[in-house]
């Protein structure tokens, strides 16, 4: 017999528990707020340009590889992927600029022109950090996090410290370079993770594997394309998905969920609920106070990973000296983090991120044009304004024209901006946050917010504010974990 299956949203981790238990047999139906789905990875368009509105690196690609195979099929069969070379480009100052290359010898001797003898060093720290990225992605993110007995096994403790889940990641990488500039490149990816290097554990390092040793790719069409080739995978195991679908409560009679209804009235009877949005938001506004898992209390002492200032930006020229991937780390990296993480406050001299997709793919731009996406990552819960938001697209701009050596300003033909308000609107997040939770060592795992109701016997959640964290390739494991747990508790009888 059939059950039915209401996911809530159709983020990444919604659509991915959507495809496993479909494929399970289950009567799945998705239910998104918006009008088009993906949540936090849609796309717009607008004057010929077509923007990717959140993620814009595609790491991990066995992940993709992984849950497309699941269902018998392969990434290619959905979306084309290119590796980009050079991976990315970090700015220092005007003119003073370290491209990333992704071939490795090229990235050692990189490595060995700035820090004599570091090549070594880095051929050690990539062993280390393959270790961890298979350990990591074997033992570590596959489990539901439902207690610390999931991680008791022997061969899981012994490799406890071999993971260095209690060194910094900071001190970690401080113990093999010196170069300040070999720091920060290193350093940088765990900011996806939401907290300071000083604050990550040195496991993290698995990110500088999946960043050096597996190649920062692009599918063509835009990050988007994920989602689409989602939507038809979704499509082909029978999986409804309805757009424009708020849902506004869960019936819960006697702990156990029946059904949600929509802002718009409808009712969708169901046997089992994975909630895949924001999780504070089906907490504190579809339950009762008594289904809650958590408090208040609880959300307000989490670390949340940052938000950001966002800037969709069509210009009418081609621009030099930028590639797909740019970072300017032309300011101090410890202040910005301070005001991120420690006094949350807008920043003094933030350092940002540019992306121009239209370098690598003509279809999201008209001819002669470039599609960029600026990004300035900052603290939650800061009081967005129109004023904020236009005191900071010129202060990004003064220095992106001076550090590439352009006019760029002027070339602006198209300005969209997104922020807090903008994540609070679209998608209910707590505190405006982009990312979810910052995977701080006492956020990790087990001491996440659950991945089951404690409450309500066939609720779920699923998403980047439960395990294994925030970024596309967790989502997409969230959304097969949930599903696993499902499939265990409510089998299907036949
Ligand atoms: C600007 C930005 C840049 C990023 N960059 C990267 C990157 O480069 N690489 C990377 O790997 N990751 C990146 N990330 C992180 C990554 O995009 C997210 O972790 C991931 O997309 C989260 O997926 P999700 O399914 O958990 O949540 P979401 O994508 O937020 O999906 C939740 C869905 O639930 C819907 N919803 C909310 N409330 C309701 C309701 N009441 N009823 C129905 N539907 C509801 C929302 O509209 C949304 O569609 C970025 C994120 C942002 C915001």
């Amino acid at each position: 017999m059939s059950k039915k299956v209401i996911v809530i949203g159709s983020g990444f981790a919604g659509l991915s528990a959507a495809c496993h238990l479909a494929a399970a047999g289950f009567e799945v139906t998705v239910l998104e707020k918006n009008e088009t789905p993906g949540g936090r990875a849609r796309q717009f368009e607008a004057d010929g340009f077509v923007f990717d509105m959140g993620p814009s690196w595609y790491w991990m690609p066995d992940v993709f590889e992984q849950f497309f195979g699941h269902f018998g099929k392969k990434v290619s069969d959905y979306y084309e992927l290119k590796r980009l070379d050079p991976s990315y480009v970090v700015w220092y100052g005007p003119g003073d600029r370290m491209d990333v290359p992704a071939d490795m010898e090229a990235l050692e001797a990189m490595f060995e022109r700035l820090e004599p003898g570091s090549a070594v060093n880095l051929r050690k720290f990539l062993r280390e950090a393959a270790y961890k990225y298979r350990v990591g992605m074997n033992e570590f993110v596959y489990k539901p996090g439902h207690s610390i007995g999931e991680f008791a096994d022997r061969r899981v403790v012994s490799s406890l410290f071999r993971l260095q889940m209690f060194t910094s990641f900071s001190r970690h990488v401080r113990s093999l370079f010196r170069h300040p500039k070999l720091r920060k490149l290193l350093e940088f990816p765990v900011l996806f993770l939401g907290a300071t290097p000083e604050k990550t554990p040195a496991m993290y390092s698995l990110m500088n594997y999946a960043d050096m040793a597996l190649g920062t790719w692009y599918p063509m069409g835009g990050m988007y394309q994920i989602v689409e080739g989602m939507l038809r995978l979704a499509e082909e195991l029978g999986v409804r998905v309805e757009t424009g679908r708020e849902v506004v409560q869960i019936y819960v009679p006697n702990g156990h969920a029946t059904r949600v209804l929509t802002r718009q009235g409808q009712e969708y009877p169901a046997d089992v609920v994975v909630g895949g949005a924001d999780y504070h938001h089906i907490e504190s506004q579809l339950l009762e106070r008594p289904q809650r898992n958590y408090s208040e209390k609880y959300w307000e002492s989490r670390t949340m990973a940052p938000s950001c200032l966002l800037y969709y930006l069509g210009v009418n020229k081609r621009l030099d000296r930028l590639e797909h991937h740019n970072l300017f780390f032309d300011e101090d990296f410890g202040l910005h983090a301070r005001e991120i993480y420690e006094e949350p406050q807008w920043p003094q001299k933030p350092l940002f991120y540019l992306s121009a997709p239209s370098k690598t793919d003509p279809s999201v731009a008209p001819p002669g044009c470039e599609n960029l996406f600026l990004l300035i990552p900052v603290a939650p819960g800061l009081h967005d304004t129109p004023e904020v938001r236009e005191r900071y697209y010129h202060l990004t701009m003064d220095r992106l024209e001076k550090l590439t050596g352009q006019s760029i300003r002027d070339h602006v033909v198209y300005r969209r901006t997104y922020a807090h308000a903008d994540f609070v609107a679209d998608y209910h997040a707590f505190k405006g946050n982009a990312y979810g939770l910052a995977n701080t060592l006492m956020q990790t795992a087990f001491l996440k917010p659950a991945l089951r109701s404690r409450r309500v016997a066939n609720l779920y959640y699923t998403g980047q504010l439960t395990v294994p964290g925030p970024g596309v390739p967790p989502a997409l494991i969230s959304g097969e974990v949930a599903a696993r747990e499902i499939v265990k508790a409510h089998p299907l009888t036949r």
